[in-house]
């Protein structure tokens, strides 16, 4: 217009302006989030695998601040390959006999590795969280390791197939997700590298669960071991492809908060030291920690090992995250991959079962296909009939012929025979009769 542009005339447009000055609501819905959420609480599947010994139990009830082997408030879940006991802890301890002479029998010809579910509600400030601990008792024991991972990697696609299995119910229940939602993975504390059997369950597992190893009973190396064999254990996994759990970072989040979780992911494997036992700090307070002739150890202290970061990935700040990986990322990809597998299945059967378009398309090729037989046959047989009509008419056409030339061949006989006669008659009408001499005429006869 400025430019003294002439434009084009526009249609009767009527514009209606309306002021939003009224609050509608929306702002409201974290708020409600936050109401659901309570009133529904968490949960965490945690998968915890470790040779014997290296204090994954300690790390729990650490983790968790209770002693959580206390079996009568616990359920306990046990599976031994295929031989699944559920129930409290009460009647697992007279089982216990039964189960050892059981395992051990298994033990001399597979793999000796358990499994074993421990299932609890535990509330803070009025938040629940439905924590359920899938112990591994077992695991790097037998003499020969290299399919120690398969009944744990088994028990994680099981939980997938049970999930998968619950959505195509009618009934589903979102609640009932017992899929794993992090693996929590103890490495020796050698200060050397990474074990074959280490890496190779990291390996197996890594695209099925979102894998946090930890360095065991790091209190017994110094902060220069500890430097030295993080890098290692990065590197050797780094090599071998393996993806550690890595806290997201969004668009939206501030410097402080993308710093953070950048420094958090920098830890792992975190270094981590395991005690609910209280000992007296230099200030004179009571901590949890570990006492030596040297000193203590604080569990809760940063500058004493990584125990907070590791609680800091697990519970406090991305436990939702973890869920959220399980179910966007790693259940959705062996969900993808378990349905490609499939698919002829599925095309066959189920699918166009419950697509409306293509089961009448289905119908419609059935019907056309039948109509097409029927035309085929009906061809058929009229081919058929044809073809019988055909040799009957040819057939008796020679019959015909053959009588025809019977008949034919008498007649001609016949006609030979009479002109034969004729012949003969013929000659005897043109041969002269003898004279014979006159008889004597009879006495009285004449008159
Ligand atoms: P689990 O067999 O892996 O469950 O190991 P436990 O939790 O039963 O611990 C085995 C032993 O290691 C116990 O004597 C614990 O007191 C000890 N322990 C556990 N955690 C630590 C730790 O962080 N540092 C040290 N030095 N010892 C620990």
């Amino acid at each position: 217009i400025g430019s003294g542009q002439v434009l084009p005339e526009q249609p009767d447009l009527k514009i209606i302006r309306r002021e939003i000055n009224g609050f509608v609501g929306f702002a409201n819905l974290p708020k409600q989030w936050h109401r659901k959420s309570i009133r529904r609480g968490f949960s965490l599947n945690l998968l915890c695998v470790s040779q014997r010994g290296l204090g994954k139990s300690t790390l729990i009830n650490t983790l968790f601040n209770r002693n959580l082997d206390d079996g009568s408030k616990n359920k306990v879940e046990q599976k031994l390959e295929g031989l699944k006991i559920e129930g409290s802890s009460e009647t697992e301890a007279s089982r216990d006999d039964e189960e050892a002479q059981t395992a051990q029998e298994s033990e001399n010809v597979r793999s000796s590795v358990k499994i074993k579910t421990l299932s609890t509600t535990i509330e803070e400030n009025g938040v629940s969280l439905k924590l359920s601990v899938v112990d591994t008792p077992g695991f790097g024991d037998a003499i020969d390791n290299s399919d120690s991972w398969r009944p744990i990697v088994d028990e994680v696609n099981y939980r997938f197939d049970q999930y998968l299995d619950a959505e195509n119910k009618i009934n589903r229940s979102s609640e009932d997700d017992n899929r794993i939602h992090a693996c929590l993975y103890f490495i020796e504390p050698t200060a050397h590298y990474l074990k074959p059997l280490d890496l190779g369950f990291c390996k197996q597992i890594h695209e099925k669960c979102n894998l946090i190893p930890v360095i065991a009973k790091s209190d017994i190396l110094t902060e220069e071991e500890i430097a030295v064999f993080k890098r290692r254990i990065r590197k050797q996994l780094e090599d071998e492809n393996v993806v550690l759990f890595e806290p997201p970072q969004y668009a939206l989040d501030d410097q402080e908060t993308i710093h953070a979780s950048k420094s958090l992911y920098e830890k792992i494997p975190f270094a981590v030291v395991g005690s609910t036992d209280k000992v007296e700090n230099s200030k004179g307070s009571l901590v949890r920690g570990r006492s030596y002739p040297w000193g203590i150890i604080e569990v809760d202290n940063a500058s004493h090992c990584d125990f907070v970061y590791l609680r800091d990935l697990l519970i406090s700040q991305y436990l939702e995250e973890l869920r959220e990986r399980t179910n966007s990322v790693l259940y959705e990809k062996y969900r993808s991959e378990k349905l490609t597998k499939l698919g002829i299945k599925q095309d066959n059967a189920v699918f166009k079962e419950f697509d409306p378009e293509t089961k009448q398309k289905e119908e419609k090729q059935l019907h056309e296909a039948k109509l097409a037989k029927l035309e085929a046959e009906m061809k058929s047989v009229f081919h058929q009939k044809v073809s019988e009509k055909e040799k009957k008419l040819q057939k008796s056409e020679a019959e015909l012929f053959a009588r025809h030339k019977e008949m034919k061949e008498k007649l001609n006989k016949q006609l030979k025979a009479l002109e034969e006669k004729k012949h003969q008659l013929e000659h005897s009408l043109n041969t002269p009769i003898p004279q014979s001499p006159a008889q004597p005429k009879k006495k009285g006869f004449l008159r």
